[in-house]
């Protein structure tokens, strides 16, 4: 069996393995790193153009094989398995949680804190924005004070938006673009944003994807990738409760088995498959999975409930320019503490179709110039949909666990989440209904506006969880730097860790954990490694 011996295995190759790489060989340049992805690199970005095109003209997905067909469950799993994971088809939504995401217990006896300082997460923020790239404007809110501005100027509104926000600002609640990893201005030697609006491909580069960190660090001889390599199991030194192996199969030799060998690893397989990894590996010492002695490993999974409204406004658009990108409002960041808890983001994009319609409402055909006719007619108003996503909290039983009825083509069982939040999230979700209607009538009024439509979501956007950290072991699985408690050389870093999922896009915040981790893995390396 081959045997690939290194300083530090991490496993899984998505935005958190490729900023934890990043910048582990700049704190370490001499440890060797081996990043192991259980997805295939899709490293050509000259042909980004064309898969543009096909996907705008058929459809198709313009990011080929980047998932494993029998890597599949029941829940909100993660399907994307490629290098880069699924920041490559990410929006680039970078914001930034609150101070107040980390002291749900004390400010307001609900949940738990984290275990770290709000002053430490800032700084790790800018750090991540810088790495990332992330264009933006300083917050409206003073509360939302930053140490070091955002590295790029924020996007130029269209038309469409600049409305919006004016619409907004009226009905008193302050909007602004939000702030995302794609670039106002070349940076990182990657070019400028042409607000073509395609952004699950980006044509230009203008839109971070971690595909570009690791094609910089291989041409650089920074790490070693194995892609096409999926982890099935840890296992453990004799004698001890340190990791000694990660256990693999190269998914086009499923038969031969390859192992890793390293001093420390590093879990970077993202919400679904970090914790799925430690349950799948059982030992007579932990038979139910690693870092797992108190039954910790896959609990709490969490994410954000939404309310979404659509709201049609007396405002002329001409719709189709940068359509994905949208407004954010930072109002609803912070709950005082003596009313009820509700804290949640609140979103804006323009919905207008951007394409002319050969059908009338009536379902009669349009000929000629009453195509356009009809499309101007339509876009005399302007339809927004706005969103909040809420902060709610899980339940132990919020859970990712092993479906043994449901096994890949290696027999391994797969993971299948359900989310569920806790009983003070459920009490006051009436509440946080009737405050988000009234939100929506506020903003329709200011524009005599009309409400279209609501809905509630059926699943937890933008999930996280299921090895949270914490400093009792009894309920956590992991450190503030993602060192699991049951073994002193395997970190989980990123996604898995954050103890609830705030009240907005989360990956600036896995990103910041990340980097946090990378310092304190540094650290720990033995001498021979640090220099
Ligand atoms: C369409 C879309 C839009 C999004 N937009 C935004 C946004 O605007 N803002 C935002 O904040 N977030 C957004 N997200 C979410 C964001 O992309 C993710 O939070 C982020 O990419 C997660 O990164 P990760 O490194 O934690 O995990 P992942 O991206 O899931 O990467 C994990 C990688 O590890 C590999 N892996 C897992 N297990 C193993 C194993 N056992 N062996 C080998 N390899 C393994 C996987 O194949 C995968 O490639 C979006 C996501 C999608 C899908
Ligand atoms: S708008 Fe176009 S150029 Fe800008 S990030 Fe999106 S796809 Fe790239």
């Amino acid at each position: 069996m081959p045997v690939y011996e290194s300083d530090i295995c991490i496993i899984g190759g998505g935005v958190s393995a490729a900023m934890l790489a990043q910048k582990l060989t700049e704190l370490r340049p001499h440890a060797s790193i081996t990043v192991v992805e259980a997805g295939r690199s899709i490293f050509d970005f000259e042909n980004r153009m064309k898969y543009r095109q096909r996907q705008m003209e058929y459809g198709e997905n313009p990011w080929h094989e980047d998932f494993i067909p029998d890597q599949a469950a029941e829940g909100q799993i993660s399907r994307s398995m490629a290098v880069g994971g699924q920041a490559l088809h990410w929006g680039g939504a970078c914001n930034r949680f609150s101070v107040e995401d980390l002291r749900l217990k004390s400010m307001y006896g609900l949940y738990t804190d984290w275990p770290l300082e709000w002053d430490d997460l800032e700084r790790h923020y800018c750090e991540a924005e810088r790495r990332l790239g992330v264009s933006g404007d300083p917050s409206l809110y003073s509360a939302d004070k930053m140490t070091q501005p955002y590295p790029m100027p924020g996007m130029i509104l269209s038309h469409d938006i600049a409305q919006m926000k004016q619409w907004g600002n009226q009905s008193g609640i302050l909007f602004q673009g939000i702030p995302q990893s794609k670039n106002t201005v070349p940076y990182d030697g990657r070019n400028a944003c042409l607000r073509c609006g395609t952004c699950d491909i980006c044509p230009t580069g203008a839109k971070y994807s971690p595909d570009f960190t690791f094609k910089r660090l291989l041409a650089n001889k920074k790490i070693t990738l194995h892609d096409h390599t999926l982890v099935r199991k840890l296992t453990l030194n004799e004698g001890n409760d340190r990791i000694a192996s990660a256990e693999a199969v190269h998914r086009d030799h499923p038969d031969d088995p390859v192992q890793y060998r390293a001093g420390t690893f590093v879990l970077a397989g993202g919400y679904t498959w970090s914790p799925h990894l430690l349950l799948l590996s059982t030992s007579p010492r932990f038979p139910n999975g690693l870092a797992n002695k108190t039954g910790q490993v896959g609990k709490y999974s969490t994410g954000h409930a939404f309310i979404t409204a659509y709201i049609e406004i007396e405002r002329d658009v001409t719709p189709g320019m940068n359509p994905q990108y949208g407004l954010i409002s930072r109002e609803f960041f912070r709950c005082p503490t003596d009313r009820p808890y509700v804290r949640h983001d609140l979103r804006i994009w323009p919905s207008n179709g951007p394409r002319p319609r050969l059908k009338n409402d009536s379902g009669e055909f349009l000929l000629g110039e009453d195509v356009l006719t009809d499309w101007r007619a339509r876009n005399k108003k302007s339809v927004a949909r706005v969103r909040g996503y809420f902060d709610i909290h899980p339940d132990e039983n919020s859970a990712l666990t092993l479906d043994p009825t449901h096994r890949n083509s290696l027999g391994d069982p797969m993971p299948k989440i359900i989310h569920k939040m806790d009983k003070a999230t459920e009490a006051r979700w009436p509440a946080t209904k009737q405050h988000m209607n009234e939100v929506f009538a506020r903003l329709a009024k200011a524009d005599n506006g009309k409400i279209l439509r609501t809905s509630e979501s059926d699943y937890l956007d933008h999930p996280a969880g299921g090895c949270r950290m914490g400093t009792d072991p009894a309920t956590s699985v992991c450190d503030s730097f993602g060192r699991t408690h049951d073994h002193e050389n395997l970190y989980v870093v990123g996604a898995p860790t954050l103890p609830s999922a705030g009240c907005t896009n989360g990956t600036l915040t896995f990103v910041a954990l990340t980097l946090r981790s990378a310092t304190a893995i540094a650290n720990q390396l033995p001498a021979s490694q640090r220099s």
